[in-house]
């Protein structure tokens, strides 16, 4: 007998990988230009050019046997050297080589810290509206996943629902700021007062809480937004980083796990993320982009395009009659959607070729996320069928 877990994961397509493969059916049938996918997280900006060029000359000036070899498992050292300087410099922590864990993206990242850290039955907190990847992540490292509902108002954090939650079996909480779906960004004051609470009931559990802080959109924030630097707050902090979005590199699968030095018993715990990521079968992230993500971790692509598509979409919806929470940063937003029902939603913007996804699949319904990493003048020709789906609304 299979493991039916697995089947369900395997078989089960998510909804956001549905509306991408309608769209493609679609496009064949009313042209590319005529559909607006807002389905995917995919950056629509390319690399910077020299994320090429230092590949191209680690292929060609490399030792072959070293550039096509295993790393260590928790990295090459001098990619870990690399990244701590970069990391130094950008954040003014002090962190080392050794508190780095090189991953295959943020999603492995999340998948060795909560490996590491939780126990069977374990809880771990999540704030809707959240990546649905979390569930997955969490239950496969054989804990439970306690969501905490959204504040719809500004989606910070609902605390009293939070300090509700929390109890005995709680091992960690995910943040995920710049967030994915609602682009928002927990302010200093949400992180300070999250940072009380996780001390506060860590000491009367006598166990620590773990912030396990999900980063892959840091860099990604908008105008005057600061994204603060967790680990400054909150000790038991483990940061999961990944270059997919700000280097536009998913397809590398390029990340890492920080456990920075004021983590209790640091050198445990980042034993267990390597652990982890060895009994999940990493053994080591990519060779080649190990070296490109660490020469070129000061960079990121133009990402000046997400802003200019949020302006047009947050002016442009809201002259409309929908509701959006601004975003201070990522390539998402998510407005609530005009009837209660957030599936039947975005079932009948397909009728005016608009890929949008429910809010559901988030933890959070009546909101749908549009995700806007596609080119400028997209976005503002899909605003004729955002009205158009406001219109058939005001009608029915
Ligand atoms: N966490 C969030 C919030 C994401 O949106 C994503 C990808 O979209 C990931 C993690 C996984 O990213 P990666 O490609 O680095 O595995």
């Amino acid at each position: 007998m299979l493991n039916e877990r697995m089947v369900g994961l395997g078989s089960q397509r998510s909804v956001i990988r549905e509306l991408f493969e309608f769209g493609k059916i679609r496009k064949a049938e009313v042209g590319e230009e005529n559909v607006y996918d807002f389905s995917l997280g995919n950056p629509s900006v390319p690399a910077p050019e020299a994320v090429n060029e230092t590949a191209v000359k680690l292929i060609n000036e490399l030792d072959p046997v070293v550039l096509h070899g295993y790393t260590s498992a928790q990295g090459d050292a001098g990619v870990r050297q690399l990244l701590a300087e970069s990391i130094n410099r950008r954040f003014d922590i002090n962190c080392t080589a050794d508190q780095l864990y090189v991953t295959v993206g943020a999603a492995a990242a999340l998948c060795c810290c909560l490996t590491a850290v939780c126990n069977p039955g374990d809880e771990v907190v999540v704030f809707a509206p959240f990546f649905p990847e979390y569930k997955v992540f969490i239950e496969s490292a054989g804990a439970v996943m306690r969501m905490i509902p959204a504040d719809i108002e500004a989606f910070q954090i609902d605390f009293a629902a939070f300090e509700a939650a929390i109890n005995e079996k709680t091992k960690a909480v995910i943040v995920n700021s710049p967030n994915n779906p609602s682009g928002a960004v927990y302010s200093e004051e949400t992180i300070k007062k999250l940072s009380a609470i996780l001390s506060a009931k860590s000491a009367e559990y006598g166990e620590p809480i773990y912030l396990i802080t999900d980063e892959p959109y840091r860099e990604i924030s908008f105008k005057n937004t600061v994204v603060p630097y967790v680990p400054k707050y909150y000790d038991n902090t483990l940061v999961c980083y990944s270059w997919s979005k700000s280097l536009s590199l998913p397809g590398e699968r390029l990340g890492y796990v920080l456990v920075p030095e004021k983590v209790e018993d640091r050198a445990l715990v980042y034993a267990a993320v390597a652990g982890a990521g060895r009994s999940l079968g990493y053994v080591n992230a990519p060779g080649l982009f190990q070296r490109v993500c660490a020469m070129c971790a000061d960079l990121t692509s133009d990402i000046s395009i997400y802003e200019t598509n949020k302006e047009i979409l947050v002016k442009g919806l809201r002259e409309m009659g929908y509701h959006v929470v601004e975003p201070g940063g990522t390539f998402y937003m998510f407005p609530r959607t005009l009837i209660e029902d957030d599936i039947a939603f975005c079932e009948k913007a397909k009728d005016f070729n608009l890929l949008i996804v429910p809010g559901s699949g988030f933890g959070c319904p009546g909101h749908f996320r549009i995700s806007y990493c596609v080119q400028t003048e997209m976005v503002e020709r899909s605003l004729a069928a955002f009205q158009q789906l406001a219109d058939f609304y005001k009608k029915n």
